[in-house]
């Protein structure tokens, strides 16, 4: 195996991927998947707060070259976006696929075809967007293209409310996770998401995601082929609580962390019924957060803004 041979070959060698889909499906029947821990028998066609069932559905499929310059490379990364989410924000950028349920059921053997058809078209690596409600079948499907020689590294593309049980049956399987950190405190957390424990149950699956595939590593060509890459998508009046969260990147993970800190938050979706998050963050307020990181030793992947439509993202 060489270096930057995605780990989820030598785990489908041993047998040990197979052992993994059977504990993940057993889940769906009482689904406490995510920190929702709904309880819900989604065999059977029961809806806990995503919203989905057993069966996938996906709102699109193809090469993107919108995310991280490492994941886009000269032919995109190989992008799969996922019906629904386990987040309830407020704000959210998506909410027409994440909220309103958007997309068309496909099955696992069609996902698996199209991860092969999208690395047979160039693109760098399988891109799954909001996967975490659907982890059983996305395995599934990785299971399957594997034997059909799938072979480039598979990003976990997520919001970060993750458990971290989960998160550990994913060891070997996922070659790049990048979670959103969406909250450092608790109170917007709830306001916001539903999600009061945010915070505390994003930390600590950062922290894993980590353990397991260490800092973002590039290949020659500057593509990432296993690491972690954070998400932090600034919000007016500092309701993200930005500093807390690079303080326990840098004091907990890693300052090696590469972290991409988003300015592109618009008012959307139901943002308009709160007065503080009817705007997009001033490029002073962008760049307070760039400086707290910067001040905590956070340096890969940050770049201050000189207008608003400067690029965040940088090498
Ligand atoms: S995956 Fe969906 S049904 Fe399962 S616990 Fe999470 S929100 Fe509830």
């Amino acid at each position: 195996m060489t270096e930057n041979e995605p780990s989820y070959i030598a785990l489908s060698r041993s047998n040990e991927l197979d052992k993994r889909i059977e504990i993940l499906n057993q889940m769906l029947s009482s689904c406490k998947l995510c920190p929702r821990e709904c309880g819900v028998d989604r065999t059977i066609g029961e809806e806990g707060i995503c919203k989905s069932g057993t069966k996938l559905m996906v709102s699109g499929i193809h090469p993107h070259f919108g995310e991280e310059a490492p994941l886009v490379g000269a032919h995109g990364s190989g992008t799969i976006f996922l019906t629904g989410c386990n987040l309830r924000c407020v704000y959210c950028q998506n909410y027409e696929i994440s909220h309103l349920g958007i997309g068309e059921v496909i099955t696992i053997e069609e996902i698996a075809k199209n991860m092969l058809r999208l690395q047979g078209i160039g693109c760098h690596n399988i891109n799954f967007v909001t996967p975490t409600h659907f982890v059983p079948q996305l395995v599934e499907a990785i299971a399957i293209a594997v034997k059909d020689g799938l072979n480039i590294p598979i990003v976990y593309n997520c919001g970060g409310y993750e458990k971290v049980e989960i998160v550990r049956l994913l060891d070997g399987i996922i070659d790049i996770y990048m979670p959103d950190m969406k909250y450092g405190r608790p109170k917007h957390a709830d306001k916001y998401s539903k999600a009061k424990n945010y915070p505390e149950i994003n930390f600590k699956a950062v922290k894993e995601m980590h353990r397991q595939v260490g800092d973002l590593k590039l290949d020659d060509l500057g593509m990432a082929y296993r690491g972690l890459l954070v998400r932090h998508l600034v919000l007016p009046e500092d309701l993200a609580g930005s500093e807390r969260i690079f303080r326990f990147l840098a004091d907990n993970v890693s300052k090696k962390t590469y972290i991409n800190i988003m300015d592109q938050y618009r008012p959307q979706y139901k943002a308009w019924e709160f007065t503080k998050l009817g705007r997009k963050p001033t490029n002073k307020e962008y760049n307070r957060a760039v400086e707290l990181a910067k001040k905590v030793g956070l340096n890969r992947g940050v770049r201050y803004k000189a207008d608003m439509t400067g690029c965040s993202i940088c090498r």
